[in-house]
């Protein structure tokens, strides 16, 4: 078995496998996609002491360290469940591909997925207007109008935010009211950059074949089509963890299915530690999850030593 066996390999799970093999003991990565969400992402200009860097650049970056360690590292693979070995101490963790890996102690990261909109144009215009990170993105629409998709807190939160960088924020949401906290709803109507727009049902992202030039929207209350001309479009109806394979698991999940972690990254389960987007963890950035990841190896060295 291995001492250390990190499922992820995005930027919390790779900082876990770099901070176990600098212990020298036998650690393996296994992920369904090298890199995970920054794979996805293009400009990147908040991983401190790198002004500037690409995602795939990133992950290249990421790969290059992780390989120096000799990780045994296993892509291409779903893990399906996380399990205690019942004959002896460890844990089992079987893959989609019917085997099973067997370590001593597991750093769970499989991150999380933005909720999409579903709306044609959303795809064509991702990282050239449709925008999911408003502390990522945002600076770049300096000056220009955006519109949020989702009054919910993490859309009046954005929309605040966005409102001191650009020229002019629209909120859309789809209800009748807003489901934010009422202080951030203060705050948000308190703006004068910042228009509220409800009971609008986002139908297409609206491009020039290059970037984004606007959407169109149902005004449920009278049922007509509606434009509004804006440089980005951010949508915040919510992030997904990839957590739907432990639901089964004496691993402990959230009511938001995050997996739930105290200070040291500790799960309800001993050994399984965690990590990242798909953790309890308040606010999900790359080195954020980078930290966590190397608390959680921290944590699993020291749970190794003592069993
Ligand atoms: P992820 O990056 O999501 O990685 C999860 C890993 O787990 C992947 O390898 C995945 O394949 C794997 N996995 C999931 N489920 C399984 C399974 N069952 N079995 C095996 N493997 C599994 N943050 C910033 O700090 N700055 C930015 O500029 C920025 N821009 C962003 C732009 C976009 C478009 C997006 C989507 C995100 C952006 N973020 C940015 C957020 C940042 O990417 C995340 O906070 C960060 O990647 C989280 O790292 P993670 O390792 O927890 O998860």
């Amino acid at each position: 078995p291995f001492d250390v066996l990190v499922v992820g390999g995005g930027p919390a799970g790779v900082a876990a496998a770099i901070y176990a093999a600098r212990k020298g003991i036998r650690t393996a990565l296994v992920a369904e996609r090298f890199g995970g969400q920054v794979q996805d992402t293009m400009g990147i200009e908040n991983f401190i002491s790198v002004p500037y860097t690409e995602g795939p650049k990133l992950v290249a970056n990421l790969e290059q360290h992780v390989k120096d360690y000799g990780v045994e590292i296993i892509t291409h693979q779903r893990v399906t469940d996380i399990r205690a070995n019942n004959d002896n101490a460890g844990l089992l963790v079987p893959l989609a591909s019917g085997a099973t890996l067997k370590s001593r102690s597991v750093i769970v990261a499989p991150g999380a997925r933005w909720r999409e909109l579903n709306v044609p144009g959303e795809q064509d215009y991702r990282n050239k207007g449709v925008a999911y990170c408003p502390h990522c993105d945002g600076p770049f629409y300096k000056g220009k109008r955006v519109a949020v998709v989702g009054g919910g807190n993490s859309g009046i939160e954005a929309a605040i935010d966005l409102a001191g960088i650009v020229e002019h924020v629209t909120v859309l949401e789809f209800a009748e009211h807003l489901r934010a906290d009422e202080v951030l709803q203060r705050k948000a109507k308190s703006l004068p950059n910042i228009d509220i727009i409800t009971q609008a049902q986002t139908r297409e992202v609206v491009g020039d074949g290059n970037k984004v030039s606007g959407i169109n929207y149902i005004d449920r209350a009278s049922g007509e089509q509606q434009y509004l001309a804006v440089a980005g479009i951010f949508v915040q109806i919510g992030l997904v963890p990839n957590t739907e394979f432990l639901q089964g698991s004496a691993i402990e999940l959230s009511p938001f299915g995050e997996v739930i972690i105290d200070a040291k990254g500790s799960t309800a389960i001993p050994g399984v530690f965690a990590a990242g987007d798909a953790t309890t963890v308040p606010y999900k950035q790359i080195v954020i999850a980078m930290g966590a990841g190397a608390t959680a190896a921290l944590s699993a060295f020291d749970y190794l030593i003592r069993s």
